[in-house]
């Protein structure tokens, strides 16, 4: 039986009068193949020494940066060892969600082969901005993945090399190779849509979300709607939702 932890690894809130709360969604997934990580949030170099991005995000939100949230911090208070974790799975590599890389070096990163090659290519849009170089200097152990012709669901899907089974989901737009995550549960799956969709947000106009996250939500809304033994999530939920994770 998969079991799998979710983890709030950087919370992140608006300045008033705004009330927008959020944490960042990072699952650690117990497989056959040893713990699988989908998502880090920032790296405990990050707290050390913040990057610009970091530092502007402190200016124009609220964001704690308290270490504990870090994920190899998270991953010791739930009674396991980091070197335990094997395997990273980006959604994609914006700081916010791949910062935590050099916290376990040892680990095999999968990731879609677009969003490596947007983040080490010519930079070309505004989103570009928030990848961090220094997040990959230390070299990790790279799987890269092409589109491959299979199907989650009908998404366009492509699948890992772990049991129970996992999916990377192509939703590009957010970033040039973003993909959301899919995993086997005992019963149902859960399905990280990452910064492709803000399902549980109610308050943000729609071509708002468009012009940030891409063409997705509007789909996911509805796909959400059709399957409740999918456990849908985004990247960046609101507070309550870590509190109890119904998976
Ligand atoms: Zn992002």
């Amino acid at each position: 039986m998969m079991t799998i932890h979710i983890m709030n690894c950087f919370t992140c809130n608006a300045r008033p009068p705004s009330t927008l709360r959020t944490g960042l969604v990072c699952a650690l997934v117990e497989t056959d193949q040893g713990l699988v990580l989908i998502d880090t949030g920032p790296g405990l170099e990050d707290y050390a020494h913040p990057t610009g991005m970091l530092r502007l995000f402190k200016i124009v939100t609220d964001i704690p940066l308290n270490p504990q949230e870090a994920a190899v911090n998270q991953v010791r208070r739930l009674g396991f060892r980091p070197e335990d974790v094997r395997h990273i799975i980006l959604t994609h590599m914006h700081f916010d969600h791949c910062g935590g890389l050099p916290d376990f070096p040892w680990a095999k990163v999968h990731l879609h082969r677009r969003e490596f090659e947007a983040f080490t290519g010519p930079w070309r849009r505004w989103t570009d901005m928030a990848y961090v170089r220094r997040h990959i200097a230390h070299g990790p152990d790279w799987a890269l993945y092409d589109d491959a012709g299979e199907r989650w669901y009908d998404f366009d899907a492509i699948r890992l090399p772990f049991e129970p089974e996992m999916w990377l989901v192509p939703l590009h737009g957010h970033t040039r190779g973003l993909c959301g995550v899919a995993a086997k549960l005992e019963q149902g799956w859960f399905f990280n849509a990452s910064d492709a969709g803000a399902v549980s947000n109610n308050v943000t106009p729609a071509w708002l979300i468009r012009l940030v996250l891409g063409p997705h939500d509007g789909r996911l809304r509805q796909f959400l709607a059709a399957h409740p033994e999918v456990h849908l999530t985004n990247a960046h939920m609101e507070p309550a939702y870590f509190e109890h994770p119904v998976l």
